[in-house]
């Protein structure tokens, strides 16, 4: 087996028994990412300050000091500060910059003793499904390199399918984390909002934004999660959660649900008790017949494990479009108006005033979706349409919580599909903000609400593109998620498939 096909946990073992050492492991990814970069999954690599980090991280497991983390590469999303490298946000406004500090999650992923491969390309400010939003170009979905790889995190999903990376970290604001895992057939966890510091994270809409892993598998990503996670000062919204101190995540995978399901795979009803709640307006029009099958095949899956399935409702669930794309167009407009050519970024050469200084700079600087997000979210805040939109879209975004807390009386997860469709094609719907927008229904719910959810991969349709299943918890749930993930992937072997041309 090669390594880009194996887990944390192998790579570790390989790792601490010196069959390979971590600077061998960087050379090798670094060299597979150089042989594929026409994916333009990375905007910037650094061969030295890669290999820097992997001589440290060998010095580190010859002391005996190693963590489960220490020596293994990673990449993150251009929208992570780095001191070491360029952050750009997949923007023209931010093409030079270099962050003063680390991001909290890079901080603390460096601390673990990670090794970074680079950045991954995004879309621009982290706003897109598709991945062509990126000033820096589109990413190609490895699976089918005529299709997008999903967004915003697409350079981060690319990656991971194609084995450039084994693990990335990427943010989800409205659906970034899950939906291109989806396409591209990787699994990730968005936490509960607060749970993952937004510290050092290039700020889209704060009340929504969340990092977190994206990786091969529901263990690996339960092991980055626990090094991402944790109460940060510098991050107002952090949660001081009662859950930040006890056993990590990675170590609860087989005990998240009581000591009975202790031997694993072993047992065979591991999630008997289990309930799993499918809301009927997740399998509505528009939704593939492929991807309806693949997910309803994966909760059959679980029902095999030992877990009830029960129809639910999430009655609004078609107003989540509308409110997300009120609520964070009015969060970027003013996050994003720290970008005037003064403070930060790109600056036009010539102008006449000051205003003209900053009305060039900011018209050189953003992507078209980043304009149209920025004039949509002056709009709604604006006097006269602050109450007909942005105060309506927030008391909408409080009955979509509701639905959620009603759900949850009824069941321990809520599951269904990521995306309405699979991987589309380049350029199909890039012309077409709506149709783009739409494809987000399943997602954006979740972010509204801050609660946790995953993507796990759960087959393919017909054209050999990944399908991904969702699987929601209420908020502070992520260790019974992976759980039930990994039980998942200990029955089934879709997240250890990977591109033909990719193995
Ligand atoms: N597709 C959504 C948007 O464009 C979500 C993006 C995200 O989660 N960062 O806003």
């Amino acid at each position: 087996m090669t390594l880009a096909k194996l887990s944390i946990s192998e790579l570790r073992v390989a790792l601490d028994s010196k069959k390979i050492s971590a600077v061998e492991l960087a050379e090798y990814f670094l060299a597979r990412a150089e042989s594929n970069a026409d994916l333009n999954a990375f905007l910037h690599r650094d061969r030295d300050l890669t290999l820097a980090e992997a001589r440290r991280a060998d010095a580190q497991i010859a002391n005996g000091n190693a963590s489960a983390l220490t020596g293994i590469p990673i990449a993150h999303k251009d929208i992570f500060v780095t001191r070491d490298w360029r952050t750009t946000a997949g923007s023209k406004m931010l093409e030079n910059y270099i962050s003063p500090f680390d991001a909290t999650v890079v901080e603390k992923l460096n601390a673990a003793g990670m090794v970074c491969l680079g950045k991954l390309n995004c879309d621009e400010f982290a706003m897109g499904s598709s991945n062509e939003n990126s000033a820096f170009g589109a990413v190609k979905n490895p699976w089918d390199k005529s299709r997008i790889p999903g967004g915003s995190s697409g350079g981060s999903a690319a990656a991971i399918a194609a084995g450039l990376a084994p693990a990335a970290t990427g943010t989800d604001t409205g659906g970034s984390l899950r939906q291109p895992a989806a396409m591209c057939g990787i699994t990730a966890i968005k936490p509960t909002y607060g749970r993952v510091s937004r510290y050092g994270m290039v700020a889209f809409a704060s009340s929504l934004d969340q990092g977190g892993p994206m990786a091969k598998s529901a263990e690996d990503c339960a092991l980055l999660l626990d090094a991402m996670m944790g109460f940060d000062a510098k991050d107002s919204t952090s949660v001081s959660a009662r859950e930040n101190n006890e056993t990590p995540i990675s170590a609860r995978l087989l005990t998240a649900f009581g000591s009975d399901n202790r031997s694993g795979a072993g047992v065979s009803k591991p999630l008997a008790g289990v309930r799993v709640g499918v809301p009927k307006e997740f399998f509505g029009v528009g939704l593939s017949p492929d991807v309806a099958h693949a997910v309803d095949s994966a909760i059959a899956q679980f029902e095999k494990l030992g877990a009830s399935r029960t129809e639910i409702s999430l009655p609004r669930t078609r107003l989540a479009i509308p409110a997300y794309y009120v609520i964070a167009p009015a969060e970027a407009s003013s996050n994003l108006s720290r970008f005037d050519g003064v403070r930060y970024g790109h600056r036009a050469k010539e102008y006449k005033d000051l205003a003209d200084m900053i009305a060039k700079s900011r018209a050189e600087g953003f992507g078209a979706e980043v304009k149209r997000r920025i004039l949509v979210g002056a709009y709604v805040l604006s006097h006269g349409y602050y109450d007909a939109y942005y105060l309506q879209a927030q008391k909408v975004r409080r009955l979509i919580a509701q639905d959620f807390q009603d759900a949850f009386k009824q069941c321990d997860f809520v599951m269904g599909p990521v995306a309405p469709t699979t991987a589309w094609k380049v350029g199909e719907k890039s012309n077409d903000p709506v149709a783009m927008y739409l494809e987000d229904i399943f997602t954006l719910g979740v972010s509204l609400a801050g609660l946790p959810g995953m993507s796990v991969p759960c087959g393919f349709d017909q054209q050999k593109l990944p399908i991904g299943l969702q699987i929601i918890g209420n908020y502070f749930d992520e260790a019974k998620m992976l759980a039930a993930a990994h039980q998942y992937q200990l029955a089934t072997d879709w997240h250890t498939r990977s591109p033909e041309a990719f193995q």
